[in-house]
């Protein structure tokens, strides 16, 4: 029997006259199960989960997680939780980052309706790994029931016209039922703190806002990542402030402000490090946030934090229902 870990948070536009507590004890996750059938059902939304699924060699032999027990870490136990966890919240796309086990990962969620791509690093440092499972890179599954693929692309994201080790991979999709098309995306930027990294991260932002805005051709947008950055940075103010309109889904569904944390673990080079890095972005002028997954309180995830035997990964997943405007409109 699974504990019950997270709620659904509506946005407070979409729990119009029933109040956001009465939103919040709806959306629970008992009852989250029912929404998984309506949402897989509408060809009016889309649910979509991002997450940084910690890479297994990575994971096991180079983060260095103070509080972690070593069994919590094994592949055998974790590809389990993590597969459990994406397919608990129904979503109907999923983007993923420092995936090093496409193929089972990719046999899993076809059980399951799914099907998808990966796209490795060029230079991966799972590959510096003794054991390693190959590359780690970024994943898109997709339902298929829901959606017919139009096509998909990738790209390694340039700084100053040179090429980094991080990627991009997107995908454009057809809703089966009313032809509506979407674009998805998803990235996971250069990690680690410091000015100039920053200022890489800003570099690789505006490079992928220019592959995104070309491949999607005015689709709507739904650009999910770990972007390795806090609000305050650059690439966080360029993304939101881009002509193409995006917002962040979290954000709104939280009063313009960002959760506290998507992450947090205890490193025992840099002791506890919790802050807000992953985000799903979307085209304002064609989505509405409906509800968000909430996080766990700390006190919920325990002083070692993640990942744990609970939480397979030192990332949260980010789930969030997202409606055509123009459907809500007229269903309102
Ligand atoms: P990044 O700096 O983007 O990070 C790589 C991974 O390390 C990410 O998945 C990141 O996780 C994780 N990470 C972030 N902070 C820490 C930390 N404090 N401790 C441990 N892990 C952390 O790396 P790049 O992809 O740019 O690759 C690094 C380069 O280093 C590669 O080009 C490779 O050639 C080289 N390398 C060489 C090795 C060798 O033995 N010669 C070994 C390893 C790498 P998150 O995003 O979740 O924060
Ligand atoms: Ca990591």
């Amino acid at each position: 029997h699974l504990p019950v870990k997270r709620a659904f948070r509506p946005c407070a536009s979409g729990a119009a006259s029933r109040g956001l507590q009465d939103g919040v004890r709806l959306l629970r996750w008992n009852v989250v199960s029912k929404r998984c059938g309506e949402a897989a059902a509408s060809p009016h939304h889309i649910r979509v989960l991002q997450w940084n699924v910690l890479s297994q060699a990575l994971g096991e032999m180079n983060d260095n997680f103070a509080c972690c027990p070593d069994e919590a870490l094994q592949w055998s136990a974790r590809r389990y939780q993590i597969v459990e966890e994406i397919i608990e919240y129904c979503p109907d796309i999923i983007c993923l980052q420092e995936v090093d086990h496409f193929k089972f990962l990719s046999g899993a969620l076809a059980t399951q309706g799914y099907t998808g791509m990966f796209f490795p690093k060029p230079d991966s440092p799972c590959l510096y790994i003794q054991g390693n499972n190959g590359p780690d890179g970024c994943a898109i599954f997709y339902r298929t029931d829901k959606f017919d693929l139009l096509n998909s692309e990738s790209r390694v994201l340039e700084v100053w016209s040179v090429q980094s080790n991080q990627v991009a991979l997107l995908v454009n999709l057809r809703i089966k039922e009313t032809g509506r098309e979407v674009c998805v995306a998803t990235t996971h930027l250069k990690a680690r703190n410091g000015a100039l990294l920053s200022t890489l991260r800003e570099e690789q932002g505006k490079d992928l806002l220019r592959f995104v805005e070309e491949r999607r051709q005015d689709r709507p947008l739904v650009l999910c990542g770990d972007f390795n950055a806090e609000p305050i940075e650059p690439v966080y103010k360029s993304i939101m402030t881009h002509s193409s309109g995006l917002g962040s889904a979290y954000a709104n569904a939280h009063g313009g402000q960002e959760p506290p944390y998507t992450t947090w673990k205890v490193r025992e080079s840099e002791g506890e490090v919790c802050h807000t890095i992953d985000y799903v972005f979307f085209s304002q002028r064609e989505f509405a946030v409906d509800a968000v997954l909430d996080f766990p309180t700390g006190e919920e995830i325990g002083l070692g934090r993640i990942p744990s035997f609970i939480y397979p990964s030192d990332h949260f997943s980010l789930v969030c229902d997202l409606s055509f405007r123009e459907q809500r409109g007229m269903s309102l």
